[in-house]
């Protein structure tokens, strides 16, 4: 865990110019994943979906109800989920509902690039052929820059207060941290 952090602050340095870009531009944000389908993704062959924030709120087992209809429109991709949180329900719902949506368990978290580069194995497609969709710049999307991955930054992210008050409140703190080193 320790050393993770560690690898977030270094990596995040080392990319602080790409990551106050995602800050400030927003080509390269995303409100919602409700946007995504909107959005033009010119040579892009898959998708790399965080879950929490991105799906639904943070714990949830399963993505938000009106966010299935979106992940239905974006079929034309390959689809990835790359959690932090690998939870075995989350993995067994999209098994079962969703299988053409691949979950993948990476060896190390976010913001280690592991889960990244093992899509673009399975997939075998170059880095340039893939986006990222995250909602924390300091795993997935310093991830994704860091192996020249594409990502989109989500920046309205899903938040259940009434259901998670201290997970929700962490990530809320870590979140602002994050906008206000980089903008
Ligand atoms: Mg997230």
């Amino acid at each position: 865990m320790l050393s993770r952090i560690g690898y977030s602050i270094k990596k995040c340095w080392q990319h602080r110019l790409a990551l106050r870009g995602f800050v400030r531009k927003p080509e390269l944000q995303l409100s919602t994943i409700y946007q995504l389908p909107e959005v033009n993704l010119d040579g892009v062959k898959a998708l790399i979906l965080d879950f929490d924030g991105v799906l639904a709120a943070h714990g949830e087992l399963t993505p938000k109800a009106d966010v299935i209809p979106i992940l239905d429109q974006l079929q034309g991709y390959k689809l990835y989920i790359l959690s932090n949180k690998p939870m075995p329900e989350r993995q067994e719902y999209f098994a079962k509902h969703l299988p053409a949506i691949k979950f993948v368990k990476a060896t190390r978290k976010k913001p280690y690039p592991d889960g990244i580069q093992e899509i673009l194995r399975i997939a075998e497609l170059e880095p340039s052929q893939c986006m990222v969709i995250d909602d924390r710049l300091a795993t997935g999307v310093v991830a994704a820059v860091d192996i020249g991955v594409r990502a989109l930054w989500v920046s309205q992210p899903f938040i259940n207060l009434s259901s998670n008050r201290l997970v929700e409140s962490w990530f809320i703190l870590l979140r602002f941290v994050e906008r206000l080193l980089l903008a």
